[in-house]
């Protein structure tokens, strides 16, 4: 028994089943036992405990993947929400528990804010850095991983230690939880304006939208700009440009279609928090509880035109669902450091999602077999896989995705998970 735990150890049938679940519904692996830490070194107690039986071992922030890779079979699997204490906020910078959600850190910080932040606030710091972190402030900052100072980090060996550069750190920020527990991070924090004006702009074509995503690439009147396709009730698609300025920015030079424009300012806050209406409207439909089987991925821009398009001529406005869409943002690859966040060569990148959100449960399995033969397409255009998405994934394809990066990752598997505990539900290793 684990008997120097803080914290909570669970064996029950329903607390085990929860852990068997996330947001995609679409993948389900029972652990053997559910730790509730209450602290770091609870989490290193219960890495060797899992260890020691030949468990395989899982921390779970959110459980907002959508292919069950925060899930560990017959393992044990670390609730980290337990542990989502926000500590230290300074003038450039907050430390905080990798349990704690980005809304609890925006609570404690504003009106700073975390340099690198998702979109949506209700992940963990913890899972979001596992798989990288991209939102809209990319363009200008990077990835959540690249404005990461400092972590502790529990081993897979079960060791408790801090870093803040070298093998280790540059592992875990986008490492898929392969070498180490993240129990805490240092976020570096930037100053933001009280209120944000968001422009909402139309455009009559794929084409046309890319070209004002180049052209606003290369200036900076923009704090962020968001591209999306969306399903058009009326049948075909809708072209829209969501670009945020921190006051007043001009329109000239774009070529949208300008009496659509919607322009409305909002508080930092509610701006950061906008994913929550959606939430609100898929919880009240029930949409919230069904598959998600949701594709990210990154295509450069000598391949984006003709990629997005061939997609959306295979896409059915059914199979994206009416609160669906298809997300086509530009960002600068070399504003993006992580080495383990995989980008195509190109020096414009677009993140290229597709968030389906079905009105049944019953094309989950179509719709996963869809994402793999998307992902192949995308990959031989030399396009890469943002790993939060649903489609199965061999080691074979774990190891091309990584690329040249591969080689450091295993390295530092062997050096801080030898007998590879941790994070199975990647199945990198
Ligand atoms: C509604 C929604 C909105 C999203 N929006 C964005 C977005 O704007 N930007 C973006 O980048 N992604 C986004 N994602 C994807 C999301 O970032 C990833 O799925 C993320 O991994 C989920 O974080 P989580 O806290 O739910 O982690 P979990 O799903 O619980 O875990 C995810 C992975 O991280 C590992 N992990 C969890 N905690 C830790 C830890 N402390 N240390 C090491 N490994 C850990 C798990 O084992 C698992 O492999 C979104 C997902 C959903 C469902």
């Amino acid at each position: 028994m684990l008997t120097a735990l803080d914290g909570e150890i669970h064996f029950d049938e329903p607390t085990r089943a929860a852990a068997a679940d996330d947001f995609g519904h679409l993948v389900h692996r029972t652990p053997y036992a559910v730790v509730r830490p209450a602290s770091a070194r609870d989490v290193a107690s219960a890495v060797r405990w899992a260890a020691h039986r030949r468990r395989r071992f899982a921390a779970q922030g959110c459980r907002h993947s959508v292919f069950g890779r925060s899930q560990a079979d017959g393992g044990v699997v670390a609730d980290m929400t337990a542990l989502r204490a926000v500590h230290a906020v300074g003038d450039d910078r907050v430390t905080v528990d990798a349990g704690a959600t980005w809304r609890d850190v925006l609570a404690a910080t504003l009106p700073r804010v975390p340099a690198g932040l998702p979109d949506y606030l209700d992940l963990s710091v913890g899972g979001t850095l596992a798989v990288g972190g991209v939102g809209a402030q990319i363009s200008r900052r990077g990835a959540v991983s690249d404005n990461v100072l400092e972590m502790e980090v529990v081993t897979g060996r079960g060791e408790l230690l801090r870093c803040s550069g070298g093998d280790l750190f540059d592992a875990v920020g986008a490492g898929l939880g392969q070498v180490a527990v993240i129990t805490r991070a240092t976020l570096a924090l930037v100053p933001a304006p009280a209120h944000v004006r968001r422009h909402l702009l139309f455009y009559p074509d794929l084409a046309t939208m890319l070209a004002d995503q180049r052209l606003l690439a290369r200036d900076d009147r923009f704090a962020a700009v968001q591209g999306a396709v969306l399903a058009d009730p009326a049948g075909g698609w809708t072209f829209r440009l969501d670009a945020v300025a921190d006051g007043d920015a001009t329109l000239t030079g774009l070529s949208d279609d300008r009496p659509r424009a919607q322009v409305t300012t909002s508080t930092q806050l509610d701006h950061l928090d906008r994913l929550a209406q959606l939430e609100r409207a898929l919880r009240a439909n029930g949409q919230w509880d069904l598959p998600h089987p949701w594709l990210t991925t990154f295509v450069g821009d000598a391949r984006i035109e003709a990629v997005v398009a061939a997609e959306l001529d295979r896409l059915t406005p059914a199979d994206l669902g009416p609160f669906g869409q298809v997300v086509v943002s530009a960002f600068p690859g070399r504003s993006v450091t992580s080495p383990l966040l995989r980008l195509p060569a190109d020096d414009l990148c677009f993140a290229f999602n597709l968030i389906r959100v079905p009105t049944t449960g019953d094309t989950a399995d179509r719709l996963v077999a869809a994402n793999r033969a998307v992902y192949e397409r995308i990959r031989a255009t030399g396009g890469t896989l943002y790993p939060a998405s649903a489609l199965p994934m061999s080691q074979e394809d774990w190891r091309s995705h990584f690329g040249p990066a591969f080689e450091r990752l295993r390295e530092a598997k062997e050096t801080f998970d030898p007998d590879r505990i941790l994070t199975p539900g990647y199945e990198v290793f």
